[in-house]
């Protein structure tokens, strides 16, 4: 389950461009990374829909802690 780690960070955008398109890469082999990817993608595109001020406060906090009950799996 390496790749999930790399994918958190992806999804926050600390990573650099080059791995980013690594991990675009990977994510054309990989249909498990695929999916979660697309369904974490769909939380935080929800999350960016509605104004800033009505999203909850701990909605980061909630993806992470969603990223690391993956990670365990
Ligand atoms: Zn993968």
């Amino acid at each position: 389950m390496k790749c999930f780690q790399r994918i958190s960070e992806y999804l926050d955008g600390e990573l650099e461009d080059k791995i980013c398109r690594e991990i675009d890469e990977h994510l054309r082999q990989c249909p498990e990374c695929r999916e979660y990817v697309d369904s974490l993608r769909k939380t935080i595109q929800l999350c960016k829909g509605t104004a800033v001020e009505q999203m909850p406060i701990d909605i980061h906090d909630r993806i992470r802690s969603k990223i690391r009950e993956l990670l365990r799996m």
